[in-house]
């Protein structure tokens, strides 16, 4: 039988950033196994926005640290991710002004670079905008996006050396326990056998703790997004994250922007493996509209297509990481909830150290799997159904 040192299950930015520290901690042979090709689900799809806005301690912790890895993305995460640091202006209205006051300050006090703008100064920065209903806004001026299909070659490819091993094209089909603890993976290409399994199978994430008994609350969202066309001339736009009207616009490339719905979220209930791709008419007007009200100077530019992918929501809309008490071995990294590209390589370090039996410098215990049934989920200053 091969073995391992450790196997990790799913080849999207989850996967491959625990793959990638494991490696460069240097704990042995780590097989990274993807059933199709890496990044080809939820993470390739992703807006890959890089922000730092959230309230709570250990996300904006990790979010400092994400963006941190993305300015150094050579050194830190193993290539040139396409890290695009054109600023994150979050358009604050009336009724998310204590919100907005609060994510400020704690911005503030972990240190991260955020400025208050006025609606004028909001005009001098994105003059295509139309600020109706806007209060004020918040610039994170060194944030911006990064090209996600590439972070994960990039993670993947720089591990080799240090003994990564990417088996794309070959599904794990079962874990092996034996008492208390993991001590196999059953592939199509036939068992591994080893002593840490993480399952980063992202919506199949589920299924995969179902062979070991385990039962997450997970549901899943079809999530779109558009791209539209930049007319010659319109002028630089920052990504934008507009919470009243619930859309999210960035850049992408020189000539056209990528639109999604925003939060609050509405869910479109779909199953992992029932997720139509396609963009469909109804949601790409739906976003066009609020696109449109926002960006008035855009109502007659065409469209591009779009496309949908998968969003794999928890019940508090933060990831689920670390180990199962009672099954040594098995770690879970998954449940992304819609803003988990970002947080992927901090949470993915974070979990190697935990694998290795070192304390991490950022405390991943809030997100632990059994946070529910202690009746400690984490919330978020925006309310319900958010990411923040
Ligand atoms: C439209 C959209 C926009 C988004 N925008 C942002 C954003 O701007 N910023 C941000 O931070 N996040 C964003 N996200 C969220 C982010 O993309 C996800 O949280 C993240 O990509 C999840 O990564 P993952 O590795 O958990 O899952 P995935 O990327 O889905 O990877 C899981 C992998 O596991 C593989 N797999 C499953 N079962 C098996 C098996 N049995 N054997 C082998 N392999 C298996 C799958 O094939 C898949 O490749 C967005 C998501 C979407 C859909």
């Amino acid at each position: 039988m091969k073995t391992a040192d450790a196997v990790v299950i799913g080849g999207g930015i989850m996967g491959a950033s625990a793959a990638h520290f494991l490696a460069k901690r240097g704990f042995g042979r780590v097989v990274l196994l993807e059933r199709g090709r890496l990044a080809g689900v939820s993470t390739g799809h992703s807006a890959a926005i890089v922000r730092t806005y959230y309230s709570n301690p250990i996300t904006l912790e990790l979010a400092k640290r994400a963006l941190h890895m993305f300015q150094n993305d050579r050194e830190l995460l193993g290539g040139d991710c396409g890290f695009r640091p054109i600023g994150f202006l979050l358009l604050i209205g009336e009724r998310l002004r204590a919100a907005g006051e609060q994510i400020l300050e704690s911005e503030r006090r972990h240190g991260l670079h955020v400025e208050r703008l006025t609606v004028e100064e909001v005009a001098d920065l994105a003059p295509p905008l139309s600020l109706d209903g806007v209060s004020y806004g918040i610039l994170e001026p060194r944030s911006g996006y990064a090209d996600p299909t590439r972070t994960t070659e990039n993670l993947v490819a720089a591990a080799r050396p240090w003994g990564l091993e990417p088996r794309a094209g070959v599904a794990a089909t079962g874990v092996r326990q034996l008492g208390d603890r993991v001590v196999a993976v059953e592939t199509e290409g036939g068992p591994i056998e080893t002593n840490v399994v993480v399952n980063a199978a992202g919506p199949w994430a589920g299924r995969v703790g179902s062979w070991l008994g385990l039962k997450y609350s997970l549901r899943w969202s079809r999530e779109s997004d558009l791209f539209v066309h930049m007319p010659v001339g319109f002028g630089a736009l920052p990504v934008v994250s507009d919470p009243g009207l619930r859309f999210y616009l960035r850049p992408d490339g020189e000539d056209r922007i990528i639109v999604g719905l925003g939060a609050p979220k509405e869910i479109e209930p779909v199953e992992p493996d029932g997720c139509d791709p396609a963009l469909d008419p109804g949601i790409r007007e739906r976003i066009e509209r609020v696109l449109f009200e926002r960006i008035p100077a855009l109502a007659n530019a065409r469209h591009l297509g779009g496309y949908a992918s998968i969003y794999t929501i928890t019940d508090d809309w933060h990831p689920i990481v670390g180990p199962e008490p009672g099954l040594e071995g098995y770690y879970a990294f998954f449940g992304g909830s819609g803003h988990g590209f970002k947080l992927g390589p901090p949470i993915g370090e974070a979990l190697a150290d935990v694998i290795c039996g070192e304390t991490p410098a950022i405390d991943l215990s809030p997100f632990r799997p059994g946070r529910f049934i202690d009746g400690k989920p984490l919330t978020s200053a925006w309310g319900e159904g958010n990411r923040g």
